[in-house]
């Protein structure tokens, strides 16, 4: 994008320049109005700025011999002058002027840019798609033309049911809501319906609003709305809310992610995605406490592979990670959502059996016992040695001294040849 600067001023040349920095525009600088006229013959510009009295002409009439070609009738140009008085002021606007800057109040200027440069993707960094429930279509249109400046695509809904319908099949980084619609609906009862699902709980909402209507703003923030902006919309407030409303979204989003994997890592087996040793000691001390309260059943298996080392001999450690992995997902597949299976060791797991007596253990052993030796993963005919025993009921026990009693067992289960179920 290019601007032209119009201006004596060394100064003034060098703080417009400095202002207009973040901006990425291509400037040229010259000093007369015919410099200023032979550079626009050679270049399309955004925008001119043009210092109110110049060696050759003034800023009014250089606005004046602009406006008279047909082709720059557009071509917003601002006059930059520490004139205050009035008569000239409205002379220069008179002869087509978009704006006049006072050299006191330079930041005018870029509150003037904003409003008619179309913004670039330097500025906001944010795409996907919006959802706007809107009764106006024409509303809507324009709307639509705004956001896909910002890097949105749009969906528009006359209805609540229409938006509904929308979101049943789309993802949404936005949702806008008009709040007076058609047929007694109001866009508060679409934020209430939303903010009721938890999918759409955390989906940055922003109502458009009328400017008069304070309580409305006041009920749509407190119905669950993130933000409000009120019509008639300011192109550059809008843009602003979304991007705090959709960045803000983002950045939890992130937050969400990275702290459910610190806590994967923390409570996972790495290669099997079992639960670790010390998230079951965890869960165990829990689940004992509860069983002794309400005098409920609890059983622990042991498993241990037979002559795991073999397979890693034979086949290498990598063929007996796969191996591993496949007998991690058998179990999964085995146990109930709360049976709590985790990784013990090398080739060992536990299990915690949810509100299972010994007799229903031991039954579940012999079952996971016989498939484990038909599953023969990778090719590889394997076994398993299990452990069975339960928390007792005449007397206080901790998982310590049950997982010892139950590993005692499983070392009997290998004393008496492999591939069974011992049970104490
Ligand atoms: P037993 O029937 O007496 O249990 O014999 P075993 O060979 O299974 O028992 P041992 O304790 O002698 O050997 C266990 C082997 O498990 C040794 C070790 O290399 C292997 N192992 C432990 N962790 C891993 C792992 O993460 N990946 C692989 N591939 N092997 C592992
Ligand atoms: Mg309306
Ligand atoms: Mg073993
Ligand atoms: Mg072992």
């Amino acid at each position: 994008m290019r601007a032209l600067i119009i201006e004596p001023s060394p100064t003034y040349q060098r703080i417009l320049s400095r202002m207009l920095e973040s901006y990425d525009f291509d400037i040229t600088f010259v000093d007369t109005a015919t410099a200023g006229f032979r550079a626009m013959n050679a270049h399309h510009f955004q925008f001119v700025c043009v210092a109110m009295y110049l060696a050759d002409l003034t800023g009014i009439e250089f606005c004046q011999q602009v406006r008279a070609d047909e082709q720059a009738r557009h071509l917003p140009i601002f006059i930059v002058t520490s004139e205050s008085n009035p008569e000239l002021l409205s002379s220069a606007l008179a002869a087509g002027a978009t704006d006049i800057i006072r050299k006191d109040d330079l930041p005018r200027l870029e509150e003037a840019l904003h409003s008619l440069i179309p913004l670039g993707p330097f500025r906001y960094n944010i795409s996907g798609k919006a959802l706007y429930l809107e009764d106006s279509l024409t509303i809507a249109k324009a709307t639509d033309a705004k956001l896909k400046r910002l890097g949105l695509s749009m969906d528009h809904a006359f209805s609540i049911t229409e938006a509904l319908e929308l979101l049943q099949h789309n993802k949404y980084e936005l949702i806008m809501t008009d709040i007076v619609l058609q047929d007694n609906e109001t866009g508060i009862d679409f934020i209430r319906q939303l903010r009721s699902e938890s999918r759409f709980q955390q989906t940055p909402i922003l109502a458009v609003t009328s400017l008069e209507s304070i309580n409305r703003r006041i009920l749509a923030l407190q119905s669950g709305a993130n933000d409000y902006i009120s019509k008639p919309v300011l192109d550059e407030e809008l843009f602003a809310r979304i991007n705090n409303l959709v960045s803000a979204n983002r950045l939890v989003d992130q937050l969400t992610r990275e702290r459910q994997r610190l806590l994967e890592l923390a409570t996972k087996d790495h290669l099997t995605g079992l639960y670790n040793r010390h998230f079951m000691g965890e869960v165990a001390k829990r689940r004992f406490a509860e069983a002794r309260k309400h005098q409920l059943p609890l059983s622990l298996l042991v498993i241990d592979i037979d002559h795991f080392k073999q397979v890693n001999d034979q086949h290498g450690h990598h063929i007996g990670d796969k191996v591993l992995k496949r007998i991690a997902d058998a179990l999964r597949q085995q146990f109930a959502e709360h049976d709590c299976i985790a990784r013990f060791g090398g080739e060992e797991f536990v299990v915690l059996l949810h509100q299972q007596d010994l007799t229903m253990a031991t039954d579940k052993a012999l079952q996971l016992c016989q498939l484990l030796h038909q599953l023969q993963p990778e090719g590889i005919e394997t076994s398993v040695s299990i452990g069975v025993t339960s928390l007792s009921s005449a007397r206080e026990e901790f998982f310590d001294e049950v997982f010892a009693r139950a590993d005692k067992a499983l070392y009997q289960a290998k004393q008496n040849g492999r591939n069974q179920v011992v049970t104490v």
